[in-house]
Protein backbone atom coordinates (compact mmCIF):
# COMPACT_ATOMS: atom_id res chain seq x y z
CA UNK A 1 0.00 0.00 0.00
CA UNK A 2 1.42 3.21 -0.81
CA UNK A 3 2.10 5.75 2.22
CA UNK A 4 0.51 8.66 -0.06
CA UNK A 5 -1.98 7.85 -2.77
CA UNK A 6 -3.71 10.87 -4.88
CA UNK A 7 -6.31 9.84 -6.92
CA UNK A 8 -8.35 12.31 -9.65
CA UNK A 9 -8.36 15.50 -7.17
CA UNK A 10 -9.63 18.76 -9.39
CA UNK A 11 -9.73 22.22 -7.20
CA UNK A 12 -11.21 25.43 -9.14
CA UNK A 13 -10.68 28.93 -7.89
CA UNK A 14 -14.06 30.59 -8.33
CA UNK A 15 -15.10 28.71 -11.36
CA UNK A 16 -10.93 28.94 -12.71
CA UNK A 17 -9.98 24.93 -13.20
CA UNK A 18 -6.70 24.86 -11.51
CA UNK A 19 -6.77 21.18 -11.10
CA UNK A 20 -8.45 18.73 -12.95
CA UNK A 21 -7.82 15.14 -13.00
CA UNK A 22 -4.15 14.64 -11.05
CA UNK A 23 -3.17 11.27 -9.59
CA UNK A 24 -0.29 9.99 -7.75
CA UNK A 25 1.45 7.95 -5.32
CA UNK A 26 4.50 8.25 -3.03
CA UNK A 27 5.60 5.12 -1.38
CA UNK A 28 7.14 5.04 2.17
CA UNK A 29 10.59 6.27 2.15
CA UNK A 30 10.62 7.64 -1.59
CA UNK A 31 11.24 11.09 -2.80
CA UNK A 32 8.72 11.88 -5.65
CA UNK A 33 8.95 15.05 -7.73
CA UNK A 34 6.04 16.78 -8.86
CA UNK A 35 7.10 18.66 -12.10
CA UNK A 36 5.18 20.91 -15.13
CA UNK A 37 5.17 23.94 -16.21
CA UNK A 38 4.07 27.78 -13.94
CA UNK A 39 0.09 27.22 -13.29
CA UNK A 40 0.47 23.38 -14.23
CA UNK A 41 -1.40 23.34 -10.48
CA UNK A 42 1.37 21.52 -8.24
CA UNK A 43 0.52 24.47 -5.52
CA UNK A 44 -2.56 23.57 -5.69
CA UNK A 45 -2.13 19.82 -5.63
CA UNK A 46 -0.16 20.45 -2.51
CA UNK A 47 -2.23 22.27 -0.96
CA UNK A 48 -5.14 20.29 -1.15
CA UNK A 49 -2.81 17.12 0.52
CA UNK A 50 -1.71 19.30 3.00
CA UNK A 51 -5.52 20.57 4.01
CA UNK A 52 -5.17 24.41 3.16
CA UNK A 53 -7.65 24.25 0.17
CA UNK A 54 -10.40 21.46 0.36
CA UNK A 55 -10.56 19.03 -2.94
CA UNK A 56 -13.72 19.68 -4.91
CA UNK A 57 -13.72 16.00 -6.57
CA UNK A 58 -10.95 13.26 -5.83
CA UNK A 59 -9.36 10.91 -3.22
CA UNK A 60 -6.31 11.35 -0.87
CA UNK A 61 -5.51 8.18 1.29
CA UNK A 62 -2.64 8.69 3.63
CA UNK A 63 -1.64 5.50 5.51
CA UNK A 64 -4.64 3.58 3.83
CA UNK A 65 -6.65 6.60 5.24
CA UNK A 66 -9.14 9.03 3.87
CA UNK A 67 -7.37 12.76 4.04
CA UNK A 68 -9.65 14.75 1.57
CA UNK A 69 -11.08 17.87 3.04
CA UNK A 70 -9.49 17.49 6.43
CA UNK A 71 -8.48 20.52 7.79
CA UNK A 72 -4.52 21.27 8.08
CA UNK A 73 -4.04 20.82 11.83
CA UNK A 74 -5.58 17.58 11.72
CA UNK A 75 -3.35 16.40 8.39
CA UNK A 76 -0.43 17.45 10.72
CA UNK A 77 -0.95 15.54 13.31
CA UNK A 78 -1.43 12.25 10.27
CA UNK A 79 1.77 13.13 9.69
CA UNK A 80 2.33 15.66 6.70
CA UNK A 81 3.86 18.85 6.98
CA UNK A 82 4.30 21.00 4.08
CA UNK A 83 7.18 23.66 3.63
CA UNK A 84 5.14 26.11 1.55
CA UNK A 85 6.79 28.27 -1.46
CA UNK A 86 8.90 30.94 -0.39
CA UNK A 87 10.55 29.21 2.56
CA UNK A 88 8.30 31.89 5.03
CA UNK A 89 10.80 31.85 8.40
CA UNK A 90 9.91 34.54 10.82
CA UNK A 91 13.12 36.69 9.98
CA UNK A 92 12.49 38.71 13.60
CA UNK A 93 12.71 35.51 15.13
CA UNK A 94 15.84 33.55 16.11
CA UNK A 95 16.68 30.05 14.43
CA UNK A 96 15.93 28.47 17.61
CA UNK A 97 12.47 30.09 17.94
CA UNK A 98 11.86 29.30 14.43
CA UNK A 99 12.12 25.80 15.04
CA UNK A 100 9.89 26.09 17.84
CA UNK A 101 7.10 27.28 16.19
CA UNK A 102 7.38 23.88 14.48
CA UNK A 103 6.25 22.16 17.15
CA UNK A 104 3.95 23.90 19.36
CA UNK A 105 1.32 20.80 19.18
CA UNK A 106 3.82 18.65 20.20
CA UNK A 107 4.16 18.22 24.11
CA UNK A 108 7.39 19.84 25.58
CA UNK A 109 9.48 16.08 25.84
CA UNK A 110 9.21 15.30 22.21
CA UNK A 111 9.97 18.82 21.17
CA UNK A 112 13.06 19.00 22.91
CA UNK A 113 13.54 15.86 21.21
CA UNK A 114 13.25 17.04 17.88
CA UNK A 115 15.34 20.18 18.50
CA UNK A 116 18.32 17.71 19.69
CA UNK A 117 18.02 15.80 15.95
CA UNK A 118 17.48 18.75 14.23
CA UNK A 119 20.55 20.57 15.42
CA UNK A 120 22.36 17.40 14.62
CA UNK A 121 20.82 16.79 11.39
CA UNK A 122 21.37 20.87 10.32
CA UNK A 123 25.20 21.49 12.26
CA UNK A 124 25.49 25.24 10.68
CA UNK A 125 21.68 25.79 12.40
CA UNK A 126 23.17 24.69 15.65
CA UNK A 127 25.59 26.90 15.41
CA UNK A 128 23.43 29.93 14.30
CA UNK A 129 20.87 29.37 16.80
CA UNK A 130 20.83 32.62 18.24
CA UNK A 131 20.82 34.74 15.40
CA UNK A 132 17.63 36.08 13.52
CA UNK A 133 16.45 33.93 10.99
CA UNK A 134 16.58 37.44 8.66
CA UNK A 135 20.06 37.97 9.39
CA UNK A 136 21.05 34.05 7.57
CA UNK A 137 22.06 33.79 3.75
CA UNK A 138 18.99 32.42 1.58
CA UNK A 139 20.06 28.99 1.45
CA UNK A 140 20.47 28.92 5.24
CA UNK A 141 16.51 30.00 5.34
CA UNK A 142 15.33 27.45 3.19
CA UNK A 143 17.57 25.38 5.46
CA UNK A 144 15.69 26.77 8.28
CA UNK A 145 12.29 25.97 6.77
CA UNK A 146 13.28 22.15 6.35
CA UNK A 147 14.59 21.85 9.82
CA UNK A 148 11.17 23.67 10.84
CA UNK A 149 9.23 21.31 8.78
CA UNK A 150 10.96 17.85 10.19
CA UNK A 151 9.91 19.38 14.01
CA UNK A 152 6.64 17.80 13.70
CA UNK A 153 8.29 14.50 12.94
CA UNK A 154 6.47 14.14 9.72
CA UNK A 155 6.18 11.15 7.82
CA UNK A 156 5.88 12.65 4.59
CA UNK A 157 7.42 16.46 4.20
CA UNK A 158 6.05 18.19 1.05
CA UNK A 159 8.27 20.71 -0.22
CA UNK A 160 7.05 23.67 -2.70
CA UNK A 161 9.83 24.41 -4.68
CA UNK A 162 12.37 24.41 -2.16
CA UNK A 163 14.74 26.14 -4.72
CA UNK A 164 13.53 29.07 -5.53
CA UNK A 165 16.08 31.95 -5.83
CA UNK A 166 19.12 29.98 -4.47
CA UNK A 167 22.74 30.38 -5.89
CA UNK A 168 23.54 27.33 -7.99
CA UNK A 169 26.20 25.61 -5.65
CA UNK A 170 23.04 26.40 -2.91
CA UNK A 171 20.77 24.32 -4.71
CA UNK A 172 22.91 21.23 -4.82
CA UNK A 173 23.92 21.62 -1.15
CA UNK A 174 19.84 21.66 -0.77
CA UNK A 175 19.62 18.54 -2.68
CA UNK A 176 21.77 16.43 -1.31
CA UNK A 177 19.98 17.72 2.42
CA UNK A 178 16.64 16.44 0.77
CA UNK A 179 18.25 12.95 -0.28
CA UNK A 180 19.72 12.60 3.01
CA UNK A 181 16.76 13.35 4.86
CA UNK A 182 14.91 10.67 2.86
CA UNK A 183 17.65 8.21 4.22
CA UNK A 184 16.42 8.44 7.78
CA UNK A 185 12.97 7.09 6.69
CA UNK A 186 11.02 10.55 6.11
CA UNK A 187 9.20 10.38 2.61
CA UNK A 188 9.27 13.56 0.54
CA UNK A 189 7.13 14.83 -2.24
CA UNK A 190 8.85 18.38 -3.99
CA UNK A 191 7.19 20.60 -6.09
CA UNK A 192 10.57 21.71 -8.22
CA UNK A 193 10.96 23.45 -11.47
CA UNK A 194 14.92 22.60 -11.65
CA UNK A 195 13.91 18.84 -12.78
CA UNK A 196 17.70 17.84 -13.64
CA UNK A 197 18.68 18.57 -10.29
CA UNK A 198 15.58 17.17 -8.75
CA UNK A 199 15.15 14.13 -10.55
CA UNK A 200 18.69 12.89 -9.89
CA UNK A 201 17.54 12.59 -6.26
CA UNK A 202 13.84 11.73 -7.11
CA UNK A 203 13.42 7.75 -6.81
CA UNK A 204 10.16 9.03 -8.81
CA UNK A 205 8.39 11.56 -10.62
CA UNK A 206 5.58 12.84 -12.48
CA UNK A 207 4.51 15.82 -14.76
CA UNK A 208 1.82 17.91 -14.18
CA UNK A 209 -0.30 20.07 -17.16
CA UNK A 210 -3.27 21.70 -17.38
CA UNK A 211 -4.31 21.01 -13.97
CA UNK A 212 -3.73 16.74 -15.01
CA UNK A 213 -1.04 14.45 -14.88
CA UNK A 214 0.20 13.47 -18.03
CA UNK A 215 3.71 11.33 -17.37
CA UNK A 216 5.16 9.61 -14.45
CA UNK A 217 8.27 7.51 -14.31
CA UNK A 218 11.67 6.77 -12.21
CA UNK A 219 14.09 9.60 -12.13
CA UNK A 220 16.33 7.98 -14.80
CA UNK A 221 13.15 7.09 -16.81
CA UNK A 222 11.87 10.87 -16.75
CA UNK A 223 16.00 12.65 -17.52
CA UNK A 224 15.96 10.36 -20.43
CA UNK A 225 12.52 10.93 -21.91
CA UNK A 226 12.16 13.02 -24.82
CA UNK A 227 9.12 15.49 -23.91
CA UNK A 228 10.82 16.28 -20.40
CA UNK A 229 14.26 17.34 -22.37
CA UNK A 230 12.14 19.34 -24.72
CA UNK A 231 9.79 20.86 -22.47
CA UNK A 232 12.29 21.52 -19.61
CA UNK A 233 15.14 21.06 -20.10
CA UNK A 234 15.97 22.75 -22.90
CA UNK A 235 17.41 19.59 -25.13
P1 LIG B 1 3.54 27.98 -10.14
O1 LIG B 1 4.81 27.28 -10.40
O2 LIG B 1 3.40 29.22 -10.96
O3 LIG B 1 3.20 28.15 -8.69
P2 LIG B 1 1.69 25.79 -10.18
O4 LIG B 1 1.90 24.64 -11.09
O5 LIG B 1 2.04 25.61 -8.76
O6 LIG B 1 2.43 27.04 -10.78
P3 LIG B 1 -0.86 26.67 -9.26
O7 LIG B 1 -0.25 27.75 -8.43
O8 LIG B 1 -1.45 25.51 -8.60
O9 LIG B 1 0.18 26.17 -10.34
O10 LIG B 1 -1.94 27.37 -10.18
C1 LIG B 1 -2.81 26.64 -11.08
C2 LIG B 1 -3.80 27.61 -11.71
O11 LIG B 1 -4.63 28.16 -10.72
C3 LIG B 1 -3.15 28.80 -12.41
O12 LIG B 1 -3.87 29.07 -13.57
C4 LIG B 1 -3.27 29.91 -11.41
O13 LIG B 1 -3.35 31.15 -12.06
C5 LIG B 1 -4.57 29.58 -10.70
N1 LIG B 1 -4.55 30.05 -9.30
C6 LIG B 1 -3.66 29.69 -8.35
N2 LIG B 1 -3.96 30.28 -7.18
C7 LIG B 1 -5.07 31.02 -7.38
C8 LIG B 1 -5.90 31.85 -6.56
N3 LIG B 1 -5.63 32.03 -5.27
N4 LIG B 1 -6.96 32.45 -7.12
C9 LIG B 1 -7.26 32.26 -8.44
N5 LIG B 1 -6.54 31.48 -9.27
C10 LIG B 1 -5.46 30.87 -8.76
Amino acid sequence: MPLLEVEDLAYSYNGIVAVRGVSFTVEQGEVVALLGANGAGKSTTVKMIAGALRPQSGHIRFDGEALEGRPSHVVVRRGITLVPEGRLVFPQMTVLENLQMGCIIQPSAQAEAALVRAWARFPRLAERRQQLAGALSGGEQQMLALARGLMSEPRLLILDEPSLGLAPQRVQELFQMIATVATTGVSILMVEQNVHQSLKIAQRGYVLEKGRTVKGGTGEELLADDFIRRAFLGR
